[in-house]
């Protein structure tokens, strides 16, 4: 690749993170901001600006006296990322720009999961988005999200229960396919570095993104950086028990979150509670309409999310939990039980947490993990 990185080091990262997601600012604020002195930041922003990452604005001198400030601003065009998300169903894939702009985006639906169907399936619609003009020289990195246990150093998913896919060195047969250099990592995690970055985590030291669908995921970042744990389970919301003796979940225990409030626990005791098998869009227009069996069934998924909410909250403290998903279609359904569950159990100042509920697309999903790309770029060597 005829490609210069500006190969940061701990400091160059910090300035160009901040510019990156606070910018512009002149080099006074940017030294305000991350306590570095002048020498530093002027030191630290050199390789950025020889490669154009960055680039200094017109001087401004509001007062029209002094020394005018010369801001220092992204060149999102610098540099391009690719982002696929993959479901059971379908592949979903963005090109964003430096800062997340989305400037592309297409699906393609999955006639099987397979790794041998999923690998050339992402190659094509790797070349399809890679064809306009100017883009291919731009873009060197791509970012997968897989649901379920990912080893992001080797790029090895370890397990997806979703996909059904144990062991499979997708970083090393997509780098084969593609060219690119390939970064493989968990969903949630992928979407929780977009928030921070580019998000509702902005300005939150720690914070905690929370997703309803499929299964319950969560993605925690404390002081800012986000939560592996010693075992790369930390936050695994939907397996925390809520129910005693409740139903049984997918991970063989009983009374977790996930065995109340996903998708799929939602649609079988709606089924039963209904006598007959129900789609959960089914379910959904039959509480709406005042079904108040059913009306239970999305309350106590609500009751379930709330108190697992409530224990992250007493434990973590986050400023912000961010709840959604495509589960939060269903949240004039579950969302008041959540909101009185979560009020009556958060402890003390941990109440003070604010609960963002707001909806997602599966592109922001391939938009988490092109930022799994724009963030490798800054990782200090
Ligand atoms: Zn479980």
């Amino acid at each position: 690749m005829h490609y210069n990185s500006p190969q940061p080091t701990p400091a160059g990262a910090l300035v160009f993170t901040t510019v990156l997601t606070r910018g512009p600012l002149s080099r006074v604020e940017i030294g305000e901001l991350t306590g570095l002195s002048s020498a530093t930041v002027t030191k630290a922003t050199r390789p950025f600006l020889d490669n154009g990452y960055l680039v200094e604005e017109p001087a401004e001198d509001p007062s029209g006296r002094g020394r005018p400030r010369s801001p220092l601003a992204i060149r999102a065009d610098r540099e391009f990322f690719l982002g696929v998300k993959v479901t059971a169903a379908e592949l979903i894939a963005v090109v964003t720009d430096l800062r997340a702009g989305v400037r592309a985006t297409t699906r393609r639906p999955l006639p099987e999961c397979t790794p041998e169907a999923v690998v050339p399936a992402i190659a094509t619609l790797v070349e399809e988005l890679l064809t306009e003009p100017g883009r291919r020289a731009r873009v060197r990195t791509l970012g997968v999200a897989v649901s379920g246990d990912i080893d992001r150093a080797t790029g090895v998913v370890r397990s997806s229960p979703f996909l059904g896919w144990t062991q499979v060195d997708l970083a090393a047969q997509l780098h084969a396919a593609t060219g690119l250099s390939v970064l493989v990592e968990n969903d949630v995690k992928a979407l929780t570095a977009a928030e921070r970055w580019f998000g509702s985590g902005l300005g939150a030291s720690s914070f905690a993104l929370v997703t309803l669908g499929t299964g319950v995921g969560c993605g925690l970042v404390v002081n800012g950086a986000l939560v592996a744990g010693a075992h790369g389970v930390a936050g695994e919301l939907g397996h925390v028990p809520v129910v005693p003796d409740g139903p049984r979940c997918p991970c063989g225990r009983t009374g977790c979150v996930e065995a109340v409030a996903a998708e799929r626990a939602i649609v079988a005791r709606a089924s039963e509670v209904a006598g007959t098998p129900l789609t959960l869009a089914e379910a959904v227009a039959k509480a709406r309409s005042g079904n108040e069996p059913l009306r239970e069934v999305f309350a106590q998924a609500g009751h379930a999310i709330g108190l697992g909410l409530a224990a992250l909250a007493n434990l973590v403290g986050p400023e912000r939990i961010v709840v959604s998903g495509e589960g939060l279609a269903a949240y004039d359904l579950i969302g008041e039980n959540l909101r009185q569950t979560f009020t009556a159990h958060a402890f003390g100042a941990a109440s003070r947490c604010t609960l963002e509920l707001r909806p997602l697309s599966f592109e922001d999903w391939a938009r988490g993990a092109a930022v799994v790309g724009i963030e490798a770029l800054l990782s200090p060597t």
